[in-house]
């Protein structure tokens, strides 16, 4: 019997994988190793009453008591806090998806490489911050790394395992997000209720805000240049407001194969649980008569700096990555809180990567994890004080 394990597991994501596992036959087909949330404990007992794990870890230890109490009897142990998180992950599963949201889903992910796992990566975090170091481990362990980011996962089906030396360029679609079609003097004055509504695709609030501002598409071109081992230059951005290409590969003979479907995440997500076989999937089809016409453009500069900034970073490279996620994070928090307006959040993410150059270290390549943790703490630090809120280094 398959063995897995989902971090994140209450998530927009988490959530999407449970109920895949569901309908693929639940604890009759899988041995549940790992469950993990980060603060909902109901449902997590809900799902760890359902899937039976051998163990269901809250990463808000203040919550292990509760988490204990509803537990107990059911034979499945309980724990607590980051590095429980952390440990569960080292608990061999053939399978393992990483869908915590954040740099706190790096160590997990890292983790679970080192006992050769397929590992399906949600957390595109893991690999803007610490790809290299994250490719590596996986090779060294003969682990498996497959994307689950519906772009990364639509270029990856394109390339159908050919060589990337006959690729030109991979192309990630963008929907262009809530204020696609507002005038750009109205964006200073976006609230958090309207960017947390996406156009097309229903996802965890954070990713949700990001692509609004494109953050989001800016960490996914350094996760495919991380992932695909595909210079930047050879990363295009495609605004395509229908959400029905996820991405395209151009191949040196001048074909290109594009991958379409509903925006419905348990694509992505079904595909890597079954690969590389191809499952019947819950997925609405795609009526492309009715659909009509498929719509690409450039996307704005003056809109969506923060591609600009993904640009910078990848020219960089080293540990440019970890500091730019990290600013990322918590100017978005500073957003959600009021505490900055939805256009700042470029703008402080660029200072923080102006102090960080300044300081030196940032194109050091990362040796180690603790070498990135570093930099994402120092980063959070110079943003919360770019910012004038108080630091919540302790994040990840
Ligand atoms: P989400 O906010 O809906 O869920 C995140 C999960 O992680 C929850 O289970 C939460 O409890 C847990 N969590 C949050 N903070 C944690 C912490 N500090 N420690 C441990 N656990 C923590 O997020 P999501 O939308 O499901 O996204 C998850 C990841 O997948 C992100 O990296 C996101 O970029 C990526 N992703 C999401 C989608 C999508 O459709 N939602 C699509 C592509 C990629
Ligand atoms: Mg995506």
């Amino acid at each position: 019997m398959r063995s897995l394990s989902i971090f994140g597991a209450t998530g927009s994501i988490g959530e999407s994988t449970y109920d895949l596992i569901q309908r693929q036959g639940g604890r009759g087909a899988y041995r549940i190793v790992a469950l993990t949330a980060g603060g909902n404990v109901r449902r997590l007992v809900e799902q760890a009453r359902a899937l039976r794990p051998e163990i269901a870890v809250i990463a808000e230890a203040a919550k292990l008591p509760a988490l204990r109490e509803a537990l107990a009897g059911t034979g499945i142990e309980a724990a607590g806090g980051p590095a429980a998180v952390a440990d569960a992950a080292l608990r061999p599963a053939d399978w393992i998806m990483s869908a915590i949201v954040g740099a706190a889903g790096l160590v997990p992910g890292f983790r679970a490489l080192s006992h050769g796992t397929t590992l399906a990566l949600a957390n595109k975090e893991s690999l803007v911050t610490a790809g290299p170091l994250l490719m590596a481990e996986a090779r060294r362990h003969g682990a498996t790394i497959l994307p689950v980011d519906s772009e990364h996962s639509a270029a990856f089906q394109a390339l159908g395992g050919e060589d990337m030396a006959a690729v030109e360029t991979v192309t990630l679609t963008a929907s262009g997000g809530a204020f696609r079609d507002w005038p750009l003097d109205r964006l200073a004055q976006a609230t958090v209720a309207e960017a947390s509504t996406h156009p097309n695709w229903a996802m965890g609030q954070r990713i949700t805000i990001d692509s609004a501002s494109m953050f989001n598409k800016a960490l996914e071109v350094i996760e495919a240049h991380e992932y695909f081992g595909i210079s930047p230059d050879r990363i295009e951005v495609l605004v395509h407001p229908e959400s029905l290409v996820h991405a395209i590969v151009s191949f040196r003979d001048g074909g290109m194969i594009g991958h379409l479907g509903a925006p419905d995440m348990r694509h992505a997500i079904g595909y890597a649980l079954n690969w590389p076989e191809r499952a019947a999937l819950p997925v609405a089809r795609l009526r492309l008569a009715e659909v009509g016409r498929l719509t690409f453009a450039a996307p704005d500069p003056a809109r969506y700096p923060a591609l600009g900034l993904a640009r910078a970073v990848m020219a960089t490279g080293g540990l440019a990555g970890a500091g730019f996620n990290a600013a990322k994070e918590t100017a978005l928090d500073a957003f959600i809180a009021g505490a900055i307006r939805f256009t700042d959040m470029a703008g402080v993410v660029d200072r923080v990567l102006d102090r960080l150059s300044g300081q030196g270290g940032l194109e050091k390549a990362p040796a180690s994890l603790d070498m990135v943790l570093d930099m994402d703490r120092s980063a959070r630090r110079l943003a919360a004080e770019a910012m004038g809120v108080p630091a919540d280094a302790e994040r990840i």
